[in-house]
């Protein structure tokens, strides 16, 4: 499957990424999960193999392969634990690509190089306590002062938001305008007025750090505009797909996980004297899980390259996140089923596998605004 995408130089990133996952991740992530953070080394450690700059041009220490970076998020899914997955993610492919696509110069210099080495950690700004789904409604404020200028204003549920070095921030710059007033700032977190609220405790994703900002009369520099003033919602926009195409490889692979953890368990559980795969109740499930699997990574891979072949395929992007975060739900609830009272244990990976999958139809765009955003392809 995805022969038809993938190249053989992949096929050894996959290799190697799985080995570093195996022996480096797979061990840690209950100890992280109980932390309710990875450890922030890892960052640098994965800048050191390289996998941080799979996207990124050359010149900023980059490999300039947007498949290598899909590779990526997909063996990283198969850890068992999506929080640390998420936090690596919101690094990668949704934070740094902004910065590719709209900084400047020395932004580039500065922030991505660093991003690439894992030696800063970057997050994206975007939802506020009243208004997530509806971008145009942050009231996050910047008002001009000298060369610079003050804002003021809060976020929510931001990833790696406690352990940043810096943020990418939607920031309203002029009021009377929805869309067509927002724009991107590029912000240190050590910037006077910049503070981190609190930290949320979530039903999955416990890995990763989800937090609360606050800004208050937040002075920063002219230069740390990022892209244009007032085109700040399409410079989000122009990163959206990227980011839903990384939760539907996510998602496929997060099932994929529980399938094979379930049919695993179907093979060697007894039940009224021989394995439970042996009941067509339970085989019949696991058929309808692969079944579902195999179309979700389908339609990823075909968004997916679409979307390598240099276009921004809105519908087919959105069927793939839709279908593959409601279908990771589907998937993992099953497999819970399969494992019994075990699946609703610590004691097996499923709990959890089910919490994680959980935040897949929420965040990035909820299955509500996916189906809108179909929808109007064929207004
Ligand atoms: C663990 C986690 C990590 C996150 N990481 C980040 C991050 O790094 N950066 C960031 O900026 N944000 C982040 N988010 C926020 C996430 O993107 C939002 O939660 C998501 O976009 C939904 O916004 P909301 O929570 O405000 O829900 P709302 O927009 O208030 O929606 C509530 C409900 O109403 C529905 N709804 C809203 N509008 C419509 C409509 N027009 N039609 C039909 N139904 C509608 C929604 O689908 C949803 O079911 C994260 C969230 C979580 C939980």
């Amino acid at each position: 499957m995805g022969n038809y995408l993938f190249e053989p130089v992949h096929d050894d990133f996959r290799k190697t990424v799985r080995e570093f996952v195996e022996a480096e991740i797979i061990p840690n992530v209950d100890a992280w999960e109980e932390a309710e953070e990875f450890p922030i080394e890892l960052f640098k450690r994965m800048g050191e193999l390289g996998f941080l700059g799979m996207q990124y041009p050359e010149e900023y220490g980059g490999d300039d392969d947007i498949l290598a970076e899909a590779v990526l998020h997909e063996e990283l899914a198969r850890c068992g634990s999506a929080g640390t997955a998420a936090g690596i993610g919101a690094h990668i492919a949704i934070a740094m690509p902004q910065i590719k696509y709209f900084g400047t110069p020395e932004q580039k210099e500065r922030y991505l190089v660093s991003g690439i080495k894992g030696e800063s950690v970057g997050a994206l700004g975007i939802t506020e306590p009243n208004t997530g789904s509806d971008v145009a409604a942050i009231q996050t404020y910047a008002v001009a002062d000298g060369d610079g200028w003050i804002i003021n204003g809060s976020k929510t549920f931001i990833t790696n938001g406690a352990r940043a070095d810096w943020v990418v921030l939607a920031v309203k710059t002029d009021k009377e305008k929805g869309h067509a007033g927002i724009t991107q700032f590029l912000v240190d977190t050590n910037t006077a007025g910049f503070e981190m609220t609190r930290r949320i405790h979530k039903l999955g994703w416990r890995a990763s750090d989800t937090a609360e900002l606050a800004f208050t009369d937040m002075r920063v520099p002219g230069d740390a505009v990022l892209g244009t003033v007032n085109q700040g919602f399409l410079q989000i926009m122009r990163n959206f797909a990227w980011e839903r195409l990384t939760m539907s490889l996510g998602a496929v692979s997060g099932a994929q996980f529980a399938f094979d953890a379930a049919l695993a368990y179907a093979k060697e559980r007894v039940a009224f004297g021989k394995p439970i795969f042996r009941f067509q109740a339970i085989s019949h499930m696991l058929a309808d899980m692969a079944t579902e699997i195999e179309a979700g990574r389908n339609l990823t891979y075909y968004a997916l390259k679409l979307y390598k072949e240099g276009g921004q395929p809105f519908r087919e992007v959105a069927m793939a996140k839709l279908f593959t975060c409601d279908m990771c739900v589907r998937v993992t609830d099953r497999a819970l089923q399969i494992f019994g009272g075990y699946g609703y244990t610590e004691e097996y990976p499923i709990a959890r596998a089910l919490r994680d999958a959980r935040l897949g139809p929420i965040g990035g765009g909820t299955s509500e605004i996916m189906k809108d955003i179909i929808a109007k392809t064929y207004a």
